[in-house]
């Protein structure tokens, strides 16, 4: 089966940037969200980060208003069920996501393929709540994904060769490069970076730098183009805790006890630029340092 329409479940900083690529690459979109609002900012965003790529020079005009009118909404869940690929990008949480694939189950044509962009929930276990485990696989993006050249591939322990295969060639057919990953907390990618992340917030806590120092200390001293608390504030200061949660849960290791300064940040609902504050406070012409 050759995929030509796609689903995206939720709309937030990650669906958006799903949308925004596989609109580009061809694909007809349909994305949905539990919140009109988020529906509204990401067809907004779309076309502002699709206007920046024409005056960059990357993409024509005729292909931005070619690629904006791929992508539909809908406020209705099973309105995706007709697409060949679902991608779920919605909160990172496994109640949040199990419910999704549990409603949407009933509404899916046959060769539906679905996935999840989580950052780090077990694909097994979720492919498990679903009536296709053989046709499910993690399928995880980079922020901001019209940029970043990765996607890491992972397969459940159900999943069978040709939905691997396929979703190969849907990376490739993005212009993009995979990475294939085995189904343990976290994956590759979050498996190393929210450790650091976690540490500089640890490093913070404890008084061993402002936010300031530790931010161009990685920067000047270890080459990173940004920090790792202006890294967590970009990714999301819940996504971050979430994560690592599940590292904690997952492989039963100390090491990876969230610090409480994080958790404290998400309870006040500083969560990052989302929010406006975070490690930073956006509200302003630059970025402010909150410690
Ligand atoms: P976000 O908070 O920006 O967006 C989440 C969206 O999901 C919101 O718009 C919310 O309204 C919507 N949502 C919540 N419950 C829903 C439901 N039941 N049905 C439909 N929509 C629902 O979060 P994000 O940063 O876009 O993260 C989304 C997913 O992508 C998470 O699994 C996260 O781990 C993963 N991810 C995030 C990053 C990152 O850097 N932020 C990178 C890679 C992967």
């Amino acid at each position: 089966m050759s995929i030509q329409t796609v689903g995206v479940v939720g709309a937030g900083q990650m669906g958006n940037g799903i949308a925004h690529v596989f609109a580009l690459a061809g694909y007809d979109v349909l994305m949905t969200d539990i919140s009109e609002d988020a529906l509204a900012s990401a067809l907004r965003l779309i076309d502002k980060n699709l206007t920046r790529q024409v005056a960059r020079g990357k993409i024509e005009d005729a292909t931005k208003d070619k690629a904006i009118k791929r992508i539909a909404t809908t406020p209705k869940l099973a309105d995706l069920g007709q697409t060949d690929l679902v991608i779920e990008a919605a909160t990172e949480r496994e109640a949040v996501k199990t419910a999704i694939f549990e409603d949407l189950v009933p509404h899916l044509g046959r060769d539906t393929i679905l996935t999840s962009n989580t950052s780090s929930i077990s694909i097994t276990r979720l492919a498990s709540r679903t009536d296709r485990p053989e046709k499910f696989m993690g399928f995880h993006f980079m922020n901001p994904v019209p940029v970043m050249q990765l996607v890491e591939l992972i397969r459940g322990i159900a999943t069978d060769e040709a939905t691997y295969t396929q979703l190969q060639q849907v990376v490739e057919s993005l212009g993009k490069t995979a990475a294939t990953a085995e189904d343990f907390p976290a994956f590759i990618v979050n498996r190393i970076l929210m450790p650091m992340i976690n540490e500089a917030v640890y490093t913070l806590y404890e008084g061993v730098g402002s936010v300031a120092s530790i931010d161009s200390a990685m920067k000047l001293g270890t080459n990173h183009p940004m920090g790792p608390l202006e890294l967590a504030d970009f990714i999301g200061l819940d996504t971050c805790l979430a994560i690592m949660n599940v590292l904690h849960d997952g492989l039963a290791d100390t090491k990876y006890r969230p610090c409480p300064l994080l958790t404290k940040y998400v309870e006040a609902g500083w969560l990052g630029r989302k929010t406006q504050r975070g490690f930073y406070d956006y509200r302003g012409e630059v970025p402010v340092p909150t410690r």
